[in-house]
């Protein structure tokens, strides 16, 4: 079955739409030049209900992209949140990955986006482990790529566009063609910048330590685990990390809405740490399947029913 193959309903351009019936035409400008923003988005069955995990966030980061790139749509920041909320419930879903994008249609091609309109649609979908069964549990193996991060005055990666990802893309062929579960990139200077589409950790002696943003997605994930580092008392330092760094790391994990907190046990072909998921890194995901599935009343506003 193909994602275009589904059963249910997308939300398009202020409708919803039977699954099948969600298309666009072939000389879309999205479609030819990567001109598209989008988000990632997880919804969690609670004792309480469905709730989408820091829906408020990432909507933010949806209009934060737009305003990057210079794009209007005619709804507003509520007219989508809700959105966010209705494909969930419509489509009856327990657990869901959520997918809304806004893209330039098909008015005109050529670069210009003048006189193009922006499209808008939200599909929600079951999807489970991202980087394959048992990766949580288990951990997973990356190399680091030969595909270079982009230039911060290149691509704006503060906003999650479409065309970036063929970057993430390649790096995550190589990777799986290598044998590896996935890629780190390196950023133009040389220091590690992120996953395919993942933000990066690693534990060395008691302290976390990340990336700056200056090349990689203000991962809302990374917020999160940056918010219960500070509540556990453990210090997160934002810094440039060296390739080596990694390797000697004590403990190393991918963040992301997708690969939610991925353990990391081996760094091009070098056991990190004991080679198993570590101390830290099981604490963190501890308290995130917590906050996500409703069992703690500290980050309850994180949650939006549906
Ligand atoms: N970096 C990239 C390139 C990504 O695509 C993602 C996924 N959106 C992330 C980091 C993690 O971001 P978040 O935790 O907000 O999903």
């Amino acid at each position: 079955m193909s994602m275009a193959d589904k059963p249910g309903v997308i939300w398009f351009d202020g409708k919803l739409v039977p699954w099948a019936e969600a298309k666009i035409h072939v000389l879309t400008h999205g479609l030819h030049y990567g001109t598209g923003v989008f988000e990632g988005i997880r919804a969690y069955k609670t004792d309480q209900g469905t709730a989408i995990f820091r829906l408020d966030e990432h909507i933010s980061r949806l209009f934060g992209s737009m305003q990057i790139l210079n794009m209007h749509i005619d709804y507003d920041y509520q007219t989508i949140f809700d959105a966010c909320r209705e494909v969930v419930r419509e489509n009856k879903l327990e657990h869901a990955y959520i997918r809304p994008i806004c893209f330039y249609g098909d008015d005109q091609l050529g670069l210009s986006v003048k006189n193009v309109r922006t499209r808008v649609a939200i599909a929600a979908w079951e999807w489970g482990e991202y980087l394959g069964k048992g990766s949580i549990e288990n951990g997973i193996s990356v190399h680091i790529s030969s595909f270079t991060r982009h230039h911060v005055n290149a691509a704006m990666s503060k906003a999650k566009v479409t065309g970036h990802y063929i970057n993430s893309t390649l790096a995550q062929q190589q990777a799986t063609a290598g044998g590896y579960q996935e890629a780190v990139l390196l950023d133009t200077q040389g220091f590690v910048a992120e996953g395919s589409g993942e933000n990066i950790f690693i534990v060395y002696k008691d302290k976390l330590f990340t990336p700056t943003l200056s090349s990689c997605l203000d991962g809302i994930t990374r917020d999160t685990v940056m918010t219960f580092a500070s509540e556990m008392g453990i210090q997160v330092i934002e810094r440039n990390i060296s390739r080596d760094e990694l390797y000697i790391a004590d403990e190393c994990f991918f963040t992301g809405t997708a690969a939610e907190i991925t353990p990391i046990c081996q760094v091009d072909n070098r056991i990190i740490g004991k080679g198993v998921p570590g101390d830290l890194t099981k604490a963190l995901q501890k308290k995130y399947y917590a906050s996500v599935l409703n069992q703690d009343p500290t980050h309850a506003a994180w949650l939006s029913f549906v």
